[in-house]
């Protein structure tokens, strides 16, 4: 098997490192992966200038490994489009410092290797550590990571869905199981900071607290790791809203004439 690794924290962070030493169990690694951190990029597709893609040596033996210049997406666009030769089985992202739940999924680079790999038809797992410390511990992730691979779930996914996974941040002991949940309503703590720069321009910065959510509403992402599970979310780029879509065919958008009063 041949399994691509990328994320959106850097090539050497310590999650990806983790994730792509726990893939070599199953065979070839190759990790294609923004040399910088990129984290809360989304989904971006770079168009209209050159990227980079050189080979750089990497800490886990027998890993082939190139640090893109652009978004983890595009280095999954990349890879399936020609720059890695052997086919690729199975793309995983993570394991991301940080978890990625509820409204995280669209500004999450990690997710968006996900996205970026089904729309190449090819099938994918993200991987999050619901952990933002510096010196987080990714070994219970990656081998949770491990685990949900190996029980081949991936092959089994329709098109266009992936399994997003979030790892509650304990030791592998301690953590109580897997829930398969759906998103749950995350809450951003953000605050506008507006200060003057030296020549006199206002500019902004988007500050504030880590964000939270709602950890009470049973079946959730959030809910299931507050509660010291590991969530496991199928998650459909297919966005939209079935039953508004069928309220608004019931009503009258679709008899009217364009431009009538
Ligand atoms: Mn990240």
């Amino acid at each position: 098997m041949h399994i691509l690794v990328a994320n959106d924290d850097g090539i050497y962070a310590p999650g990806i490192i983790a994730l792509a030493r726990a893939m070599t169990a199953f065979g070839k690694v190759t990790v294609v992966t923004p040399k910088e951190n990129r984290s809360a990029i989304g989904h971006k597709k770079t168009m209209h200038k050159p990227q980079r893609a050189d080979p750089v040596p990497f800490p886990v033996e027998g890993v082939t490994a190139y640090a893109t210049s652009e978004a983890p997406s595009d280095a999954v666009a990349l890879a399936l489009l020609g720059l890695v030769k052997e086919p690729i089985d199975l793309v995983v992202s993570g394991i991301n410092r940080g978890g990625n739940m509820g409204q995280d999924l669209t500004y999450s680079g990690t997710v968006s290797v996900a996205f970026e790999a089904v729309i190449g038809r090819k099938p994918a797992m993200a991987f999050s550590l619901d952990d933002f410390s510096e010196d987080a511990n990714y070994s219970a992730a990656a081998a949770i990571a491990q685990q949900l691979v190996a029980l081949g779930l991936w092959r089994a996914l329709p098109p266009l869905t992936l399994l997003n996974v979030n790892v509650p941040p304990l030791p592998l002991e301690q953590i109580k199981g897997f829930r398969v949940v759906r998103q749950g309503l995350r809450q951003y703590n953000d605050e506008l900071i507006a200060r003057v720069d030296p020549y006199g321009r206002p500019y902004y910065w988007i500050g504030g607290q880590a964000p939270t959510g709602d950890m009470s509403e049973e079946g959730t992402d959030l809910w299931a790791v507050a509660q010291g599970y590991v969530a496991v979310t199928p998650i459909h780029m297919d966005m939209t809203n079935y039953a508004q879509m069928r309220a608004l065919q019931r009503g009258e958008l679709e008899r009217l004439r364009p431009g009538a009063e």
